[in-house]
This record gives C-alpha cells, structure tokens and sequence, in this order.
C-alpha cells in the first residue's frame, strides 16, 4: 500500500518527501547556508576586524596613486615615459637609431634597460610626436623586444621613406594605428585630463618639427606641457591659448633651438620647471646660449639631460617631486600656488 493521502479541502494527492541526510534537497540547503556563512563573513566580518590604524593605512593607499612622468637621457633626441595614476603606460618618442650622428640606438640601450629594470615589457600608448630620427629612430628595436597596444601619430602628408617602414612594421604587429588632432582629448586615465592641442586638423607643414603632437596633462593642480619640437610660427598660434597653457613642468620645444621658446609663447606658460631633452656636445650646438639666458631672465629652472641624465618626476597632484640622475631631488609647486612663506 503507497504511504499517500488525500487531502480533501483540494482534492490534491501529495506525496510525502523523503529527508535523507544526503538527499539532492539537503545538499542545495547546506550549500545556500555555507555560501551565505562565507559572504557575511568576506563581506562583513573581516572589515570590521580591521584596526583602525589598518583601516587608514588603507584609505591612505588608496588616495597616494601618483602620475609619474620620466625624461629619459636619450643622448640628442627625445623620450618620455609615463605612468599613469592608474598604472597605464605610455612612451612619447623612443630617441634615435645608431646612424652617423648617433652612436647608439636609444631604444636598445637606454629605453629597454630602463623598461626591463622596472619589469614593464608592455607599453600600452606609444607616441610619436613628429616623424624626425632623433624621435622615432629607437622605436624599431624597441617593437622586436616588447608589446604595444596602440600607436599614436599626427599624420603627415609629405613621404620619408624611413616612417612609412616604421608605419609598416606597425601594421605587420597588428598594433592599433591612431592618427591624433587637435583638440582631441586623449582617455589614457580617468583621473587625468590629457588634450592634444597641436596640430590642428587640416594644418599642412613641409617642417616635420612644426606637424609635433603637443600635449597638455593635467592631474589635479599639476600640468605638463609635452612641446615637441614645434618653432615660434606654431607657438605664436599656441598662444591664443593664452595663460590657460600656465604649466608646471615644460618640456622645452626643440632641446632648447633658437627657433623655439619664443619670449611671448613662455610669458604665456610661465612653467615652474624647463626639461630639455638634449644629447652632449650636440652638433646643433643645442640648447643656445640665448635661449638659456631667455629661461634664466624669466626665473625659470632649466634642467638638462646632458647635465644630470635622466630626469624622473612624481606627482601626486599637488606637488611634483623632481629626481634628476645626478644631483639631489627637489620639489616644485604649480601656479600660482606657493608654498607657505616662513614668517621672519
Ligand atoms: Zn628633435
């Protein structure tokens, strides 16, 4: 006879259940209670056992990201790295190859001994800011060593032979080719403002140097200002711009040629800190003396590659600490922010 009844009120048959210890319902049900014993104590638990010096420890971790941005000692040419607050990386430039005027490839020898320390063996923005040698020359050995996620450009209209083989090998990598205008507004970090602010669309150029990808980054009170190698002719376009260029950091246009930094342009950007980018004993004779003595009779501090190497700087958006190779660190605060005078 089956166990079943009836019940009437429904006229329903209803089988009774059998609760073994290792039935398929019971598993379900001890499943559900230990999930939710484990998230309560994940969730709940384990913060609140937190001290309160761990807890701002943490929150202090949490606010110190910092935007780091390097000049690296390229010999006569430019490279810059930067580390977003938020850990993306980027190279603007990659200094020259070994040629006549070269004696070494800047991507072999100075930017991948530079990446390999720190362990970075991807760069996911790779900038070049106009197609000159002594920019995108160590970018060929550096593609054959390491990963790229994208490759950014201003175009240019005219051939050199030696960028189309550039553009070839970038195509043949697959990495992402962009072509940037201003005034595009770059999304590397969500904590930076980042704006490209020359050249503007439709500019045509027979001057290489005058086509550069200039661009403005900002985090929080602290703007870099990445120049190139444009002249006077695109900086007095520039200055339109006005005091809204003001910048903490300049990375002075053309390593310091007298072509560049004109008097209106620096009035303009006032920077707390001039980097030229410049190899030793150049045969440009770069940077000239009059335009030294241009940033000096501004107040400007110049720091020079050739001088004390590689410059790395550290900002947490409201100070920028500066660590040359050679020389001791020291710190410089935006416009118009000054620190506290001391009372005599
Ligand atoms: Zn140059």
């Amino acid at each position: 006879m089956r166990n079943n009844h009836t019940d009437i009120r429904n006229n329903v048959t209803i089988v009774p259940v059998r609760h073994g210890l290792f039935s398929r319902e019971w598993l379900v049900v001890l499943l559900v209670a230990l999930t939710a014993i484990a998230t309560w104590t994940i969730v709940w638990k384990v913060p609140s056992q937190r001290t309160e010096k761990q807890q701002a420890v943490y929150k202090v971790e949490k606010r110190v990201k910092e935007l780091e941005i390097v000049f690296l000692d390229v010999g006569q040419g430019d490279s810059i790295f930067i580390r977003t607050p938020n850990g993306r990386t980027v190279l603007v430039d990659a200094g020259s190859a070994k040629n006549q005027y070269a004696a070494f490839d800047a991507g072999e020898h100075a930017i991948l001994p530079f990446l390999r320390t720190r362990g970075i063996n991807r760069i996911d923005t790779l900038v070049m800011t106009h197609p000159h040698a002594d920019h995108f020359g160590g970018m060929q050995s550096l593609l054959d060593s390491i990963e790229f996620g994208e490759y950014l450009d201003p175009g240019m209209d005219h051939p050199v032979p030696s960028y189309f083989t550039l553009l070839e090998t970038i195509q043949k990598k697959g990495i992402l080719y962009r072509e940037v205008k201003a005034p595009q507004i770059l999304d590397w970090d969500p904590e930076m403002f980042i704006q490209v602010l020359w050249p503007e669309k439709g500019f045509r150029t027979e001057n290489p140097n005058d086509i550069s990808i200039v661009l403005r980054i900002v985090y929080g009170d602290i703007v870099y200002l990445l120049a190139g190698d444009v002249e006077a002719d695109v900086e007095s376009v520039l200055n339109l711009y006005g005091n809204q260029m003001r910048t903490t950091v300049l990375k002075v246009p053309h390593h310091g040629s007298n072509t560049s930094s004109s008097l209106n342009f620096l009035e303009n950007i006032v920077p707390r800190l001039a980097v030229i980018s410049v190899g030793y004993n150049n045969r440009f004779d770069h940077p000239k003396a009059e335009i030294l003595t241009r940033y000096e009779k501004m107040n400007i501090p110049v720091l020079r590659t050739d001088r004390v190497g590689t410059i790395r700087t550290m900002t947490d958006g409201k100070v920028v600490r500066v660590f040359p190779e050679l020389g001791g660190p020291f710190e410089i605060f935006p416009f118009p922010s000054e620190p506290p005078m001391e009372s005599s």
